[in-house]
């Protein structure tokens, strides 16, 4: 069993390396290549990433590994081949971008590709769900992140594989992503084993809002009655219509990394979106705020949502801090 599990960790391994040589070797990844520069993205953080391509042709990985000895049924096992129409093995990657999926140690579980033309669809296709590839409980760039996020204290949770990429090239080797919308606790205990802090630095559009959401929900869970690895949590917000990525692409890394430094705490984070809410009432939003800020213990935050809601309701301090007292039925 142990052995057959180092079989296949070999066998991915080996597909990685070979992605990565037909990258930045074959003349067939020339577009690649072009592509990945257009994206702004250098060869030293691609290669540090482990970013490959995955040749056009129908089976070259099948081909490679059953002359290294690997059988069809190990090919199968690890997500790399599938049965063509007419039941042979052939690669389950052609003409995508790949982009390693490893495990906290940097072992290679599986791949996410990418698609290079606007019709080739799924845009990220992933390595099927398996022996070894759970995308449950993967958390990308963890293995290079881990050090990074142990000094400076804080990790950054972004969506994209190459969000990760820019911000590790921006001078923010900190990053991590998620990998598609919502968060598991598996995802949520890794985060806490790198970094005491996390920051959530989502796309802002409506997926990226409803990831935050639901992120936001798995960590308060995850904190729940926690003394130790208890993750204190910021939401970092983007300009309308950039990903992180697109941000260190169109206005550089230093604008990047002041986005991060000012990102804001989650209740206060939740209460401007409440104050922000454009038909609510008076009541509606008092009623909306009172559980977010009554439980926090009396901090300079707290007095600086008291003055948030005051000031945006047009009520005196002591007026809100009054409602804030009342018992509160959630709205
Ligand atoms: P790019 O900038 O190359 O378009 P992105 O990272 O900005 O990529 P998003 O559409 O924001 O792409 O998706 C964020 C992440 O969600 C991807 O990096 C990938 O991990 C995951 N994802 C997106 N679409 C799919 C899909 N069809 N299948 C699996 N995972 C996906
Ligand atoms: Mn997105
Ligand atoms: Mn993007
Ligand atoms: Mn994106």
């Amino acid at each position: 069993k142990r052995q057959r599990r180092e079989r296949l960790l070999g066998l991915l391994e080996r597909t990685a390396a070979f992605y990565v040589r037909v990258l930045w070797e074959s003349p067939e990844a020339a577009d690649a290549r072009a592509y990945l520069a257009s994206r702004g993205l250098d060869e030293g953080a691609l290669r540090a990433y482990r970013v490959g391509f995955a040749p056009e042709a129908w089976d070259r990985v099948v081909v490679g590994s059953r002359r290294a000895g690997y059988s069809e049924a190990e090919l199968l096992a690890a997500g790399l081949g599938q049965r063509s129409s007419r039941g042979t093995l052939i690669d389950r990657f052609h003409g995508r971008i790949t982009f390693p999926l490893a495990d906290e140690r940097g072992r290679v579980l599986g791949f996410g590709a990418r698609a290079m033309k606007p019709d080739q669809k799924p845009k990220y296709l992933n390595t099927s769900e398996g022996e070894l590839f759970h995308k449950g409980r993967i958390v990308y760039g963890a293995d290079l992140a881990r050090a990074a996020a142990a000094k400076a204290g804080r990790v950054v949770l972004v969506e994209g594989y190459t969000d990760v990429i820019a911000l590790h090239q921006a001078g923010v080797p900190e990053v991590v992503a998620q990998m598609g919308t919502a968060l598991t606790d598996a995802q949520v205990d890794a985060i806490a084993r790198l970094a005491p802090k996390a920051l959530f630095c989502q796309d802002p559009d409506r997926a990226g809002q409803e990831s935050v959401a639901k992120g936001i929900a798995a960590l308060r869970v995850h904190n729940k009655g926690r003394t130790t690895r208890a993750v204190e949590f910021r939401i970092v917000r983007l300009p309308a219509g950039q990903d992180p990525a697109d941000v260190v692409q169109q206005s550089g890394g230093d604008a990047l990394r002041a986005l991060l430094e000012k990102a804001v705490a989650i209740e206060k984070f939740e209460v401007e979106r409440a104050l922000a809410s454009p038909d609510a009432s008076t009541d509606e939003m008092l009623a909306t705020v009172a559980p977010i800020i009554a439980p926090m213990s009396a901090s300079i935050l707290k007095d600086e949502l008291v003055a948030l809601v005051a000031g945006r309701l047009g009520m005196g301090e002591n007026l809100v801090n009054e409602a804030l007292r009342q018992p509160f039925t959630a709205a």
